[in-house]
């Protein structure tokens, strides 16, 4: 199906795939051929290149970024009666994680400037039950993670760092995946390195942790047959990692151009006239964090979030809501407790955000049209009023 003329897709990794299509080809038929489809060679290479990016020392492939959560967690004996700290503003997977294990997520609020957890907040959560720290590092930019770390190694608890939207994103220039006990990293086809499937991997500092966690996602089995451990069946297959290890290779020109468009939509919105009167606010930078944009975050205030959306639709410009209903709202977590004073700003988050298109290979004239189309909502919005 082709897309209407003069659509704005919010992500078409057609664009990024394409060009590499033969060479992806070449490197399936070597899979192929190899008869390896688990543990081969290009596994083992992707683990060490995602590990290198990131400033790890070792990295453990599984078969999604969910499992990387579940698995870190299992592998700190994470359990019934134990808590867990993280944000409610995130991806479900964040959580569920904890949930699976008969733990207990506590949910704290986030900062509204760059929609990452509360760092204070998330220090007054800390309890005696307190077992782990799942920090998220939402949209591309890391939270701020030196002191929570720093939090974490002064109440002897550790960080699991939620890297599934930040792989190559760093803070104070020490990437993400390198600073808690262990980072979780997704390759679903929408993040910054997406594969043609699912698969995700785990980075540590930490040998013993890296051999649990390798253990962990192969059912606990070492050698054939004995079974250490009761672990899962999280397997990267060699498949994705032929593909992934293509795509690794465009990774930072990817990243520098979703900084460029970042940039210039700053300058397009704010010569539209839109970032002036508080129409629109535009995604902050935290000044210590190296940005890598898997998502451009707006929010429009005064509940005109999802007309404009729908204004969006009309325009054919593609726009979506990460995330319309916060983790301590869902049916599924109801039964469990909101950290000290509350979480307004997760709560006003989900109304007001919207996202817009970012990927590297939108063109000008496409981000001009996103930007056209958002000032013409505006302009007849404000006429209605007046
Ligand atoms: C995508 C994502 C995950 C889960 O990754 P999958 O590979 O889809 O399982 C976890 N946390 C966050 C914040 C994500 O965006």
């Amino acid at each position: 199906m082709s897309a209407p003329v003069n659509s704005v897709p919010l992500l078409d990794v057609g664009r990024a795939n394409g060009p590499l299509r033969e060479e992806f080809l070449e490197a399936l038929g070597r899979v192929i051929d190899s008869g390896r489809f688990f543990f081969g060679p290009d596994v083992e290479e992707l683990e060490r290149e995602v590990a290198g990016y990131s400033q790890a020392a070792h990295g453990v492939g599984c078969a999604s970024g969910s499992d990387a959560l579940l698995l870190a967690l299992m592998a700190l004996s994470i359990g019934p009666g134990d808590e867990v700290i993280v944000p409610s503003f995130t991806f479900f997977a964040s959580v569920s994680c904890i949930t699976r294990l008969g733990a207990t997520p506590v949910f704290v609020d986030i900062r509204p400037d760059t929609f990452n957890v509360d760092v204070d907040a998330l220090e007054s959560a800390i309890s005696p039950k307190t077992k782990a720290i799942i920090p998220v590092h939402l949209f591309g930019q890391c939270a701020e993670i030196d002191r929570i770390c720093q939090i974490g190694g002064e109440h002897d608890i550790p960080v699991i760092e939620d890297a599934a939207q930040a792989i190559g994103a760093a803070y104070h220039s020490r990437p993400a995946g390198s600073w808690g006990t262990v980072g979780c990293f997704s390759f679903y086809p929408t993040k910054n390195l997406g594969g043609m499937g699912d698969g995700g991997m785990m980075t540590t500092g930490d040998p013993a942790m890296a051999d649990r966690l390798r253990l962990l996602a192969s059912h606990g089995m070492r050698p054939r047959y004995h079974h250490q451990l009761v672990g899962i069946n999280s397997r990267l297959d060699s498949f994705q990692a032929a593909v992934l290890r293509i795509k690794m290779k465009h990774l930072a020109a990817g990243v520098e151009a979703r900084q460029r468009n970042a940039s210039r939509y700053a300058r397009m919105f704010s010569d539209a006239g839109l970032v002036a009167g508080d129409l629109i606010t535009l995604p902050h930078r935290d000044p210590a964090a190296f940005h890598v944009w898997n998502q451009y975050t707006i929010r429009v205030a005064g509940g005109r979030r999802d007309e404009l959306k729908a204004h969006l639709a009309e325009q054919s410009v593609g726009s979506e809501i990460y995330y319309p209903i916060p983790m301590h709202q869902q049916k599924c977590f109801d039964n469990f407790r909101v950290a000290g004073s509350g979480l307004a700003q997760t709560e006003a988050a989900a109304a007001e955000v919207l996202n817009l298109p970012i990927y590297p290979e939108l063109r000008v004239d496409e981000q001009s049209r996103v930007v056209e189309a958002i000032g013409q909502y505006f302009a007849r919005a404000n006429r209605v009023a007046a």
